[in-house]
């Protein structure tokens, strides 16, 4: 029987009403709505007896379907004016759910003004008299509620902020480890909590019955795919690994996290709060990443210990890290861990808190960097000092209060840590949002930087979170494609309610909670209230991006006018496949001069490596670019694995001579470097910044320099794919990939007597590097649908099997190695739908003993075939017939290496047995990784790599 709980905190009573049947497949963010606009004058005093405090569940919220455990908060903001709507993990939803309870209303307050906790339990619900813990800190609160109450309860809780009734006040939610530290926290709801005088709300489900599930074959199943879908994730697999902080690095790069009060979207000293640093940190000092919620099978939330060991907060979130670190220009993560506890101590916003200590800074209250400042101003919030009590009540108050007038607030509230003029579709969300300046109202890092395009990108995230939001999904647990999440929904709650919902049906939930809180806020006066974005926005250039936020108001005027009527598209998922005009041959290689300028160019920088000239290929290239009246200047200084210092070496004589074009010519590292320089003199820069893994795709803008590639291996295939592999000295020598379709040649000139030179080890190891790629590729489910890279995958093997050996036994055979060629460009194809363990490996090993790429993946990719075995049994075997005729891919691998001479063991290859634990620390590291067909533990990985040992 499903009920909603009545507070009346007037007259001290709580009654059960029936759950209305009409709001049955409605939850969290849009009962809230439904009720408010049911029983709240829109435009009453939000801390006002008229006013209520709501808490309310997802629809899935007392089942296993995973992280759909969110609970909302809601009431009238004190900052925004308008409807407000804020969600927290733990497992307070699930319980409500099993004790039937959909939604609590809390209204009215107490007569003698006092302060009072609720007691949710079998027995009933009880009110009690709280003057024992009024003022107490959540952390201190909560252990007193559970000597009294025990262990098992999940409390709500407000810390002295919110009985302060301070704008910024959140509201705190125990996790599954009973600390208090999940906080609905925007908006002032825990001043709204407050002003109903309630402190806690101690809910204890002991002797619920399990949810009713009217299909639970169909249930289990829907569930069962979702999470292997959730495992599948890239995303969501670095999520798992590093928590939010993930996001530093990626955001930093992207120039969108705030840094010194608003005045930058990168923080020089970024780095030290990045995801793999805080990682590497929470781990020596016994932290852990753990689930929120149980159930959750991202589990990103971290458990954040000082130096000793000793516990300091389980929230360590980006949106903290930025808002209290780089917007603070305090990059000390132990400083930010502690004033994140602080905060959730005294019950207030770290966005809130962030921004507002960033102008407190400007107003010379405190110095940028003083973390030591920053931490006793958060202390005078909760001790409700004069300048306490101006913080507290947010930042366009406390910019009020010090003649500050840009506010980095938007409809009353602090911008969270993605700035608007850094990532455009998010800004149109703050400005058009019914929850204000709000990042879980509908982010979007689409084509961030263009304005064109974002207000449906914005609709359409902003339909998403509220329908996510409606059904209590979390949205850090969306996959890389959010949408397919509507799919899983509709299932779920299918079986859950015996209902018959569509996709669309779960997408118009959204739409239909997005409609219900714009009528709320109009009739509120919402809009006349405030500004629709602070004036710096728009006139104040952020660096390093130097972007204003410029999407024309006319166009945000219109957003919601399609709002009932986009729908998501349908069908199988879409790819993409950029290819060079391929010209592949005996003796093409003379058509260079032609291709050059037949493109446009005509002052080639050639880029090459030492040993190309000595083989002579790199002179008769140039004489072939002279014969055709072209200027050329020779690079010739690449290095295998190539550093970023060579780049910036090509870049400048690039520059200086004043070349508008580059041809490579040599193997991978040739012309990897020669796309990198194709990128430091368009776009300028570090090239760190390019990193495809933070982000770096997004900042490459065309045009990009005219590149020819003309391979002399055959093992990378650089001469088709859209990436080049960089190394970064400085960052231990990590291998990492600049990325964008524009880094594909615009010609390859396959030429396989270029590669007669190559002496029989580097043949057998650059084929093994092309065999990888269509290995991996074919295998990975990473792009779900692209039968032309699988095509390729598939037939680049059966070429390495038919002429590999030759190749390697006759390196004169030119049929044999036009075979190769085409097995690498096959390769390049396959391996856009991603790769797997054997690169993760295989990145490492090249890193720490420097050996050759192809060979470094020899040992690792049967690696590859033994673990993924089960998993992939079937591709597996189509790929061993295309080998060898054979069923067994390992075997027929092994039977090629042992022909070709190829290494079977680590130990052939260098490494030493007792570097195999802190090497697969690095592999672990590697998105390739959580590419792998099968999820991996460390150690299985270990053992794996001690078996081939
Ligand atoms: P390489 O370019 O590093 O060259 C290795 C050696 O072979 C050099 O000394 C070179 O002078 C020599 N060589 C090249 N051609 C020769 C020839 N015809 N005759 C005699 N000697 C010759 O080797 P590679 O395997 O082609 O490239 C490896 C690099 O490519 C690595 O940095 C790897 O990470 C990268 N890579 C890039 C991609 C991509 O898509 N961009 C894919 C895989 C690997």
């Amino acid at each position: 029987m499903e009920r909603i709980l009545r507070i009346k905190m007037g007259t001290l009573e709580a009654k059960f009403e029936d759950f209305p049947d009409e709001w049955r497949l409605i939850g969290g963010r849009g009962l809230i709505a439904k009720i408010l606009n049911k029983e709240v004058p829109p435009r009453c005093g939000p801390l006002g007896p008229e006013n209520m405090f709501i808490v309310a569940t997802g629809l899935l919220a007392g089942t296993n379907a995973p992280s759909c455990g969110r609970t909302s908060m809601g009431g009238k903001s004190l900052l925004t004016k308008g409807i407000k709507e804020a969600n927290a993990g733990g497992p307070l939803s699930q319980k409500l759910d099993r004790m039937g309870i959909r939604a609590i209303i809390v209204e009215g307050y107490p007569k003698d003004e006092k302060m009072y906790y609720v007691v949710i339990d079998k027995a009933g619900v009880t009110i009690n008299p709280a003057d024992e813990f009024s003022g107490l800190k959540n952390y201190e609160l909560v252990n007193r509620l559970r000597e009294k109450h025990g262990e098992k309860p999940t409390i709500i809780s407000i810390g002295p902020a919110g009985e302060m009734k301070m704008k910024s006040a959140s509201v705190a939610v125990t996790d599954v480890q009973g600390k208090p530290c999940r906080h609905a926290a925007r908006g002032g709801l825990g001043a709204v909590m407050g002003a109903k005088g309630l402190k806690a709300i101690v809910v204890d489900d002991t002797g619920a019955p399990a949810v009713e599930i009217k299909n639970r074959k169909a249930f289990n199943k829907a569930v069962k795919d979702w999470v292997a879908v959730l495992k599948e994730d890239l995303n969501l697999a670095m999520v798992s690994q590093m928590g939010t902080p993930a996001n530093v690095g990626v955001l930093s790069s992207l120039g969108t996290m705030p840094a010194l009060n608003y005045t930058s979207g990168s923080f020089e000293e970024a780095s030290k709060l990045e995801g793999d640093v805080i990682a590497k940190l929470v781990l020596k000092r016994g932290g852990s990443m753990h689930a929120c919620m149980p159930g959750c099978v991202v589990s990103c939330s971290i458990v954040y210990n000082d130096e000793n060991g000793k516990y300091i907060t389980s929230a360590y979130e980006y949106e903290t890290i930025a808002m209290l670190g780089t917007n603070l220009g305090i990059s000390d993560p132990d400083a930010v861990a502690r004033m994140n506890r602080l905060c959730d101590e005294i019950g207030i916003d770290t966005i809130e808190v962030g921004s507002t200590l960033g102008v407190a800074a400007a107003a010379g209250k405190m110095k940028f960097g003083d973390a030591k400042k920053a931490a006793e101003l958060i202390e005078e919030i909760g001790e409700g000092t004069e300048m306490g009590r101006t913080l507290g009540q947010g930042v366009v108050a406390t910019a009020q209060a010090f003649n500050i007038d840009r506010i980095p607030a938007i409809k009353g509230q602090a911008m969270p840590a993605h700035d608007p003029r850094g990532t455009k579709g998010t800004g149109v969300t703050y400005c058009t949002s019914p929850m204000g300046a709000d990042h879980t109202a509908g982010l979007t890092y689409s084509k961030l930087q263009s304005k064109e395009g974002q207000i449906e990108k914005s609709l359409r995230a902003q339909i998403l979170c509220a329908a996510m939001d409606t059904v209590g999904y979390c949205l850090l647990a969306l996959p890389r494609k959010p949408y397919r999440v509507y799919e899983f929904l509709a299932e779920a709650m299918n079986a859950r309610y015996g209902v018959n919902l569509t996709k669309d049906d779960v997408m118009n939930i959204g739409g239909e909670t997005l409609r219900e809180e714009l009528a709320f806020n109009k009739a509120a006066g919402f809009d006349e209230i405030h500004e629709r974005y602070p004036r710096f926005i728009r006139e104040e250039v952020l660096p390093p991006s130097n972007c204003v936020f410029d999407v024309e108001d006319s166009e945000m005027d219109a957003l919601w006018d399609n709002l009932l009527v986009v729908k998501e598209e349908k069908g199988a998922s879409s790819f993409r496949i950029y290819l060079p005009t391929t010209i592949a041959g005996p003796d093409v290689v003379y058509q260079a001069g032609k291709m050059v300028k037949r493109k446009g160019g005509n002052h080639v920088l050639i880029v090459t490596d030492s040993g190309i000239v000595e083989t002579g290929m790199a002179l008769k290239l140039e004489g072939i670019l002279k014969d055709a009246g072209l200027e050329t200047i020779l690079f010739s200084e690449v290095e295998p694995d190539p550093p970023i210092e060579v780049i910036e070496r090509g870049a400048r004589v690039y520059e200086e001579v004043g070349c508008d074009c580059l041809v490579a010519i040599g193997g991978g590292s040739s012309i990897d470097t020669a796309k990198a320089i194709a990128v430091k003199v368009s776009q300028g820069g570090d090239l760190r910044r390019y990193d495809f893994m933070r982000g770096g795709l997004g900042l490459i803008k065309p045009p990009l320099p005219l590149l020819i590639a003309i391979p002399t291996t055959s093992g990378t295939g650089s001469e088709v794919t859209l990436g080049a592999v960089l190394t970064d000295k400085k960052r231990n020598n990590l291998k990492f990939v600049i990325g964008h379709p524009e880094l594909t040649p615009k010609v390859a000139l396959v030429d396989p007597k270029l590669t007669v030179s190559v002496p029989p080890k580097l043949t057998a190891a650059t084929g093994i590097d092309a065999l990888s790629h269509c290995v991996e590729g074919y295998a990975c489910s990473f792009t779900p649908y692209n039968p032309l890279a699988d095509a390729a995958a598939l037939y680049g093997v059966r070429l390495v099997g038919r002429s590999l050996r030759r190749a390697c036994s006759r390196g004169d055979d030119v049929a044999a190695r036009f075979d190769m060629c085409m097995a690498a460009y096959h390769g390049g194809i396959a391996v856009m739908k991603g790769s797997g363990l054997a690169h993760a490996i295989g990145h490492p090993l090249t890193a720490w003993y420097h050996i050759h790429h192809g060979l470094s993946l020899a040992v690792p990719l049967l690696c590859y075939a033994r673990i993924n075995r089960q998993k992939c049994e079937e591709k597996f075997r189509e790929m061993a017939r295309m080998l060898d005729g054979s069923d067994d891919l390992e075997e027929a691998l092994k039977r090629l290496y042992g022909d070709i001479g190829m290494p079977l063991r680590f130990r052939d290859v260098g490494v030493k047995e007792e570097d195999i634990e802190p090497l697969v620390e690095d592999v672990f590291r590697e998105p390739a990784l959580h590419m792998n067909p099968l999820r991996l533990k460390k150690k299985h990985v270990i053992q794996l790599m001690k078996d081939f040992y």
